[in-house]
């Protein structure tokens, strides 16, 4: 378990999501002998979208996963899936160089559409896309947003400028200025989509095995990871353990920062959410340390925060829903019925880590709070480079794995969020004057 994780992480998958999920079949613990091509171990969204690309080309591909499908990240999160990084453009670019930064900013488009796609070849029940993300600025920089929207809208991208008038016709809350309309962005319900890619990965011959951690490895001519009840001999391995990242192989763990983020879901109240957010698009303000939400069969989901030592569930439901009253006082009474916390993995660089540690150990971790769209093309990405159909693979090279920093990491972490948030309030309370 990740130092976060020692510290109170999730440990139960009750959220939201678990309750409302329309598919409950559990897989099995894995028992004796296992041979395949390819083990991959971790069953979120990195695990299953490589099990599932490796399939599509007739690999035998095995998953375990150490609790059940989706029990990480990928299971508790917002939903969100729009283009872009957890890291910012300026720094992809200060490390990528424009060409470099530009094909990565493209792959993540890719990614956008590629699980629509998924989501629609495998007909995948319940998380059916809803079309949009408001990008709302609760400072003011008028003239820039309006300008940076222009540009977006010539390259051809479906976004229009929000000013305050546009916004209220959205949203009843003085809260923000002007923002962006993406309607290249969706949002899903995430535990849902697991599941359905779980399914797609098993049409197409992939074993999987929950409650089954890979507990020690051995490298050879084959390689074999033992798990508590078993052995899975393998001619590759593939690390997608995410935020969850234990002590299996040291420089991956390293390599990593659990940090932990928090939802909450509210009871269900459609009449009064539906006057005072009159759109079934997901709403992200701009603050460096952002909330994100969004209206689901009629509860707001509403995310936010992070620390890098999960806090109790009441604190977290106290948070969550004070962040929710000062955007719109109106919804004081609503009650919080599910809140919950998940790990992020995140790199130093803030950049997915994509590569080989060894010639047949590869690794696909550390994509932070961008997780959906970049999974996506990720796992597509990582399975072209392991089958040698394509060397897209290198674009992420420039993100390797860097020491995160360990304790210390944390901590610079922790330092670096709070300063965001008090420059955040700074600003905010600037714009108001
Ligand atoms: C609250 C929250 C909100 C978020 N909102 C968004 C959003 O709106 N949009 C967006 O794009 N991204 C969002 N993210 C980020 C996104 O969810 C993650 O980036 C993404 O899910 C990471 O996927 P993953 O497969 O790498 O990791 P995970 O989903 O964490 O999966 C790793 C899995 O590995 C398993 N594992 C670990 N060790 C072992 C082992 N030894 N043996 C077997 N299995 C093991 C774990 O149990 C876990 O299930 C959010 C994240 C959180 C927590």
């Amino acid at each position: 378990m990740s130092p976060a994780a020692k510290g109170g992480a999730p440990t139960s998958p009750a959220t939201w999501y678990s309750e409302t999920r329309l598919d409950r079949a559990e897989r099995p613990a894995l028992k004796g002998a296992h041979d395949t091509d390819t083990v991959i171990i971790g069953g979120g969204l990195a695990g299953l979208t490589t099990a599932l690309e490796l399939a599509r080309h007739g690999t035998r591909v095995t998953v375990i996963e150490a609790q059940s499908l989706g029990f990480g990240a990928s299971g508790r999160n917002g939903g969100i899936v729009s283009a872009s990084y957890a890291c910012g453009a300026s720094a992809i670019r200060a490390r990528a160089g424009a060409a470099g930064a530009e094909q990565l900013h493209a792959l993540s488009v890719e990614g956008v559409t590629r699980l629509r796609q998924t989501i629609a070849e495998f007909a995948i029940k319940g998380a059916e896309p809803t079309p949009g993300l408001l990008h709302l600025r609760r400072f003011d920089q008028g003239a820039d947003l309006r300008a940076e929207a222009e540009a977006l809208a010539t390259q051809g991208l479906p976004v229009t400028y929000l000013d305050a008038e546009a916004i209220a016709d959205r949203l009843e809350t003085r809260r923000y200025h002007h923002g962006i309309e993406d309607r290249q962005a969706f949002h899903i319900h995430p535990l849902n989509y697991v599941l359905g890619l779980a399914r797609a990965a098993e049409s197409l011959g992939v074993r999987i095995y929950e409650n089954t951690p890979a507990v020690a490895t051995d490298f050879g001519i084959s390689q074999r990871i033992r798990t508590p009840k078993g052995m899975v001999t393998a001619r590759r391995i593939v690390l997608a353990t995410g935020g969850y990242t234990g002590a299996l192989i040291p420089r991956l763990q390293r390599a990593i920062l659990p940090i932990a983020t928090y939802m909450m879901a509210t009871e269900a109240a459609p009449d009064l959410l539906a006057e005072v957010i009159r759109t079934p698009m997901a709403v992200l303000d701009d603050r460096r340390a952002s909330d994100y939400y969004r209206v689901s069969q009629g509860r707001l989901l509403w995310g936010g925060r992070i620390t890098t030592r999960a806090a109790p569930d009441a604190a977290v439901a106290r948070d969550l829903h004070r962040a929710m009253v000062e955007v719109y006082p109106q919804l004081a009474g609503l009650r919080v019925d599910h809140s919950w916390s998940g790990l992020m993995g995140y790199a130093r660089h803030r950049m997915p880590q994509l590569g080989r540690l060894a010639p047949d150990l590869w690794h696909i971790t550390a994509f932070g709070g961008h997780g959906l769209n970049t999974t996506a093309i990720a796992g597509k990405v990582l399975a072209e480079a392991m089958l040698g159909q394509s060397d897209r693979i290198k674009a992420f090279a420039p993100f390797g794995l860097d020491w995160a920093g360990g304790r210390l990491g944390l901590i610079a972490a922790q330092l670096t969020y709070w300063g965001l948030q008090a420059q955040d309030k700074w600003r905010e309370r600037r714009s108001q004057v």
